[in-house]
C-alpha cells in the first residue's frame, strides 16, 4: 500500500533520514519509534508530500506520490501540533474542510467528533481551545473522511486518559476494517495494544522493522518497552534508549 524506496533527507548537516526502505500493507498498525530527532516526523512528512526527500521515491497504491497528488485524499493525518487559523470557529473549520473535499456526506465518520462532544464547541474560536481540545479536533478531522490510511503523529500526547482511551479504541476499530495505520508515540504502553508492527529509527537510520510477535519472540519480552530495550542493548550496547 505504501512503498518507501531509498529515502534520504538532509537538513543542512543533519541527516534526518538515511536510505530508508519500507513497505506497509493494509490491516497493519505500524508504530514508528525512536529517540527524539530520529526522523519519525520527517518520514511522515515525506509520505504526506510535505517534505521533499533528497533521494528516493515513495509509492502509494503503486503510484509515485509526486505524479499523483490526489493520493492525499486517501490519507487522514493527525499532526503532532495542529495549526489552525486562530479566529476560526470549530464549526467553521469542519465546514471548510468538508467543502474543500467535496466529500459524500453519507461517507463521513463523525464517531470521534461525537465521542469528544465537539458539537458543544461549534462556536468556540480555535485560539481559545486548550492543547488537549485542539488534539481532539485534529483527531476528529483525521478520521472524518473515512480514509484508507491514517497517519497519527503523537496522537495521545496531551489527551486526558478517557479521551486517550476513546482514540485508541477508534484506532483499533479502523485497523480492523483493513486500513493502514502509522503511529508515532513515545508512550510505548499506548502502542502496545494497537500495533501489529514496529519500525525503529535512530539518527535517521532504520534499525529494524518487525512484526510485534517476532520482536516479542526474539527478545523474550512481552512488553513493547522491554522488548525494545532488550533489542537495543543486544545490538548496540552504547545506544541511548530514548
Ligand atoms: P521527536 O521524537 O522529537 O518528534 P522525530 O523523530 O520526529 O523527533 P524529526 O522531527 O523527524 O524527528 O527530526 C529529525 C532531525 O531533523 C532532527 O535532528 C531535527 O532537528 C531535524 N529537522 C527536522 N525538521 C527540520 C527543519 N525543517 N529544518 C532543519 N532541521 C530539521
Amino acid at each position: 500500500m505504501i512503498r518507501i524506496e531509498h529515502i534520504s533527507k538532509e537538513y543542512r548537516r543533519i541527516q534526518a533520514l538515511d536510505d530508508i526502505n519500507l513497505f506497509f500493507s493494509r490491516g497493519q498498525a505500524v508504530s514508528l519509534i525512536g529517540p527524539n530527532g530520529s526522523g519519525k516526523t520527517t518520514l511522515i512528512k515525506c509520505i504526506l508530500g510535505l517534505v521533499l526527500p533528497d533521494h528516493g521515491r515513495i509509492f502509494v497504491h503503486t503510484q509515485p506520490i509526486e505524479t499523483s497528488p490526489a493520493y492525499r485524499n486517501q490519507i487522514g493525518y493527525m499532526p503532532q501540533i495542529g495549526r489552525y487559523p486562530d479566529q476560526m470557529k470549530v464549526g467553521q473549520l469542519f465546514k471548510l474542510l468538508k467543502d474543500l473535499r467535496h466529500s459524500d456526506p453519507a461517507k463521513l465518520d463523525y464517531e470521534l467528533y461525537e465521542e469528544f462532544n465537539l458539537s458543544n464547541l461549534f462556536e468556540s474560536r480555535m485560539h481559545t481551545l486548550s492543547g488537549g481540545t485542539r488534539q481532539k479536533v485534529s483527531a476528529a478531522l483525521a478520521f472524518l473522511f473515512n480514509p484508507e490510511i491514517l497517519i497519527l503523529d503523537e496522537p495521545t500526547a496531551g489527551l486526558d486518559p478517557l479521551s486517550s482511551e476513546l482514540l485508541k479504541k477508534k484506532i483499533i476499530v479502523e485497523k480492523e476494517k483493513n486500513k493502514l495505520v502509522l503511529i508515532t508515540s513515545h508512550i510505548l504502553s499506548d502502542l502496545e495494544d494497537l500495533c501489529t508492527h514496529v519500525v525503529y529509527l535512530q539518527e535517521g537510520k532504520l534499525i529494524f522493522y518487525k512484526d510485534l510477535p517476532t520482536l516479542q519472540q526474539e527478545t523474550r519480552e512481552q512488553k513493547l518497552s522491554r522488548a525494545i530495550a532488550h533489542f537495543m542493548k543486544k545490538n548496540n550496547p552504547i545506544a541511548p534508549l530514548n
